[in-house]
């Protein structure tokens, strides 16, 4: 590709009103821009990662016998009124009307129309087990979509679905996902981790979520640091407690909130922020249901318009965050709670970004912490004392640790809940109907491009991993439009790269050397290669890694070698 037919859309400033250094970067680096709220064009910078992240995703999804498909974006009711979705799914699904006043949805997910697709082409048990995925567009409305493609309302998923008689199969599909998401994360260079996983509004059984580490994550993920052992902290119960230990197997108390039990709830961090020297905000959250409100710690905020002593007060909550929108232009349905003298178990630079937080006393002793499910809207109140950092690990080896985690995979057994709904079973050996066991399993594929970026970066920009940079390579030649030698030199090592079938950028625009250097690091292309006239007088050329290092001559005829 040569920079002068391409479409090169760098900026020089941080776009206001990105939050995350992956969206500022993304927004920066000219690979999406925003339609409206969630919603992105993706330009050829962007769609180039993007379909590097789908062919390993793809490729590792063939070499466990996934059979790739594509199902419609836009799905009918009645599928769904089937399942029991229709109700249950709650605004973050767009209904839609036809023409002849139809309902349909948007698809969130696709259990629905895959469940269609089974219990008509499947019968017999002998076409059993079978796993089919898509790589497509979804669509969720999200009640905050924000920080770009991390949590955006039009998004790429992979989604695939196994169908099996029993649940030994289902068990093994299950492991064999397990593995080839963990290939999927290594091949793209991600620092990541799988952990055990609540199955929220899907249902089911078992489920282990995959999250890539990262300061940012809108989740909290606590783990051994000894050995495999990490569960989200949404599954508390998972963890062991410290302090007055309950008894083994009982579980942590977790309750929904609903809006006249606020008061009492919020005592327990009322009492600590009596000290505190910063502010409380409340609302109830009308646009899930008024009868639950939610609650985020927030603790970098500089609103000072609710005392904390007004915790116990929170009778007109949504007229207090009237007041803090008006001073802040703040317009996020939160409660923050901010204490300087309650360390977030979070670290207090990201606590701000997450539906999840907690806090402690002085002594270290955790007190309280609040969960908003965003799927659901339930708001739980989870006994924080079960996920203090430095409990024995419940594996039995070495310390918990917490640590924030964006999540970028998720896969679930679930079971019977949509083949019972819908009637997909087959006959079995003994020629009995029987009905199937599924699984599902989800990547967000654009969220993962995001993801990267949050691990890889520097003050310059984009720092890519080979596996999803746009380009492997770009040449940057001094001052060819004035040296023809420059000009051969720069073609020839175009060609002969291409011919390889290396990604290269041919960066042949006429601009000054220093724009050029600016552009490519900040789209962070792995490997520079800079030909200039001084050094092609011994047949060399500069090399540079963008992960840093010294610059390097090299032979012009080792350049591919040296690259590969
Ligand atoms: P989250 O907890 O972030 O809302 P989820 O649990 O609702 O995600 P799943 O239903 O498990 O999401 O979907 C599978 C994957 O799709 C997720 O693991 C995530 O990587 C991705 N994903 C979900 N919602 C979004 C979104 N709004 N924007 C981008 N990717 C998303
Ligand atoms: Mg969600
Ligand atoms: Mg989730
Ligand atoms: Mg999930």
């Amino acid at each position: 590709m040569r920079s002068s037919k391409y479409l090169l859309s760098t900026l020089k400033e941080t776009p206001s009103d990105a939050e995350i250094v992956s969206h500022q970067l993304m927004l920066r680096a000219g690979m999406i821009r925003k339609v409206a709220a969630g919603l992105y064009t993706w330009t050829p910078t962007g769609l180039r990662v993007l379909r590097k992240v789908e062919n390993v995703v793809r490729e590792e999804m063939e070499a466990i016998n996934a059979l790739e498909i594509l199902m419609p974006m836009v799905q009918p009711a009645d599928l769904w009124q089937e399942s029991g979705r229709w109700d249950d799914y709650g605004p973050e699904l767009l209904r839609i009307k036809d023409r002849n006043q139809r309902d349909f949805l948007l698809g969130p997910t696709h259990e629905e129309i895959i469940s269609e697709l089974m219990r008509k082409e499947v019968s017999s048990y002998k076409q059993l087990p079978l796993t089919l995925f898509q790589i497509q567009t979804k669509f969720r409305d999200e009640i905050r979509p924000r920080f770009g493609v991390m949590r955006a309302r039009e998004f790429m998923m992979k989604d695939a679905y196994s169908f099996h008689l029993t649940d030994e199969s289902l068990q093994k599909t299950y492991d064999d996902m397990y593995q080839a998401y963990c290939r999927i994360f290594e091949r793209l260079g991600l620092d990541y981790r799988p952990v055990i996983a609540d199955t929220g509004s899907i249902g089911g059984s078992h489920s282990h979520e995959f999250h890539v580490l990262a300061s940012s994550g809108e989740d909290a993920i606590a783990f051994s640091d000894s050995s495999d052992y990490a569960a989200n902290v949404e599954m508390a119960e998972a963890l062991p407690p410290v302090g007055e230990r309950p008894a083994p197997n009982q579980k942590v108390e977790k309750h929904k909130v609903q809006g006249d039990e606020l008061a009492s709830v919020l005592q327990p961090l009322s009492v600590e922020s009596q000290q505190a020297t910063k502010s409380v905000i409340v609302k109830a959250a009308d646009d899930i249901d008024s009868e639950y409100v939610q609650l985020v710690l927030r603790a970098d905020h500089e609103l000072n318009t609710v005392k904390a002593e007004k915790l116990a007060q929170v009778a007109a909550p949504l007229e207090i965050l009237t007041e803090t929108e008006k001073a802040t232009g703040v317009e996020a349905p939160y409660i923050g709670v901010v204490n300087a003298k309650l360390p977030l178990l979070v670290d207090s630079s990201a606590a701000h970004l997450a539906d999840f937080a907690c806090g402690a006393n002085e002594n270290g002793q955790w007190l309280t912490g609040v969960n908003w499910k965003r799927d659901t809207g339930d708001f739980s109140i989870v006994d924080i004392r079960n996920v203090v950092a430095g409990d024995p690990s419940p594996c039995g080896q070495g310390k918990v640790k917490i640590a924030r985690g964006i999540e970028v995979g998720h896969i679930f057994q679930l079971g019977k809940k949509y083949s019972d709904a819908m009637k997909v079973g087959v006959l079995s050996e003994s020629g009995k109907h029987e009905t199937l066991t599924m699984g599902c399993y989800g990547i967000g594929v654009s969220r993962i491009v995001a993801a990267a970026i949050e691990q890889n970066n520097d003050e310059r920009g984009i720092c890519w991993p080979e596996a999803l940079a746009p380009f492997q390579v770009v040449i940057v030649p001094m001052n060819m439009h004035k040296s023809a030698r420059v000009q051969e030199a720069a073609e020839k090592l175009y060609t002969d790269l291409k011919a390889q079938g290396i990604d290269v950028l041919f960066d042949d625009r006429k601009e000054r050397p220093g724009v050029m250097f600016t552009d490519m690091e900040l789209i962070g292309i792995p490997h520079q290669v800079v030909v200039g006239e001084r050094n092609l007088d011994e047949n060399q050329v500069e090399y540079q890694s963008r992960k840093g290092g010294e610059k390097q001559k090299i032979n012009l005829d080792d350049c591919i070698s040296f690259i590969q």
